[in-house]
């Protein structure tokens, strides 16, 4: 997770030196940085995928397919929103599986406020299958049956929903974020994971925490009591940030999954 929250989310999912960014939406010169940081060199990018056409999601991908000549892959409904140029596109459609840089992503639709429709990702590699869902106002069963048999899930945990409500924001703004279209609480996300976490997930990552309405602490606090009381203690908690890339998330620490997509690389690892 190379930064996460509203004020711009970008992540890098790699595959022996196979390389594509999810959403750019930190602004290029910010995102390259922390590439640099990674020793990322930005045109070893092969593509980018986006979620939805919200700015803390776009902002930089624009110039920097441009710049490094890298295909920008959305759903036509997000397309059609788009209002930046970009170097070629590519097609998603949902609930269909799409081949990109030897990672397969299946975007499918999820409840949430933007013009067109936000997706979240089912996204199969060689050593397992990650879910993505970075702006998801509920959990649905669609969410649900993706997500079930993923190793690593990336998943919104917004807000408190107590410390939304006594906070700044005007009584419309806070209803849109509470809202089934809105933000993902770490109440609600402790709720899926307490009752429907899958068996094989090894790793959860805390993604698009509030800095208004939300404190990092509190967030890991909630998902450790709900992953406790799964019985799944052994679950591993990694909290995103805003301001800084955060910790790698390596798919191949852990032994194979059983099931391994023939098309797919040897190896997989998420520098978060
Ligand atoms: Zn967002
Ligand atoms: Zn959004």
């Amino acid at each position: 997770m190379l930064g996460s929250g509203s004020a711009g989310n970008a992540t890098l999912l790699e595959d022996g030196g196979r390389r594509v960014l999810i959403d750019v939406g930190l602004s290029y010169r910010e995102v390259t940085r922390r590439l640099a940081e990674l020793d990322v060199p930005p045109e070893t990018i092969a593509g980018v995928v986006i979620t939805h056409a919200h700015g803390d999601h776009t902002r930089g991908a624009g110039l920097f397919s441009r710049r490094h000549g890298v295909p920008v892959h959305t759903t036509p409904a997000t397309r059609e929103v788009w209002d930046d140029e970009v170097s070629s596109w590519g097609e998603l459609a949902c609930d269909e599986p799409t081949d990109i840089c030897g990672f397969r992503f299946t975007p499918f639709e999820v409840l949430h406020d933007a013009d067109a429709e936000t997706v979240a990702f089912r996204i199969e590699t060689a050593d397992g299958t990650i879910g993505y869902a970075t702006d998801v106002g509920c959990v649905t069963a669609d969410v649900r049956s993706n997500f079930s048999d993923c190793r690593v899930l990336v998943m919104e945990s917004n807000h408190a929903t107590d410390l939304l409500q006594v906070g700044p924001y005007a009584r419309s703004t806070k209803a849109r974020i509470a809202g089934t279209r809105g933000h993902l609480s770490n109440e609600s996300l402790a709720g899926y994971l307490r009752d429907h976490l899958g068996r094989s997930v090894r790793c959860v990552v805390l993604a698009h925490l509030s800095r208004v309405n939300n404190v990092p602490e509190l967030a890991e606090m909630t998902c450790r009591e709900a992953l406790e009381a799964r019985g799944r203690e052994d679950v591993r908690i990694v909290v995103s940030r805003q301001d800084r890339v955060a910790e790698t998330v390596d798919l191949a620490a852990w032994p194979a999954p059983a099931h391994v997509a023939p098309a797919l690389g040897r190896q997989a690892s998420l520098p978060f």
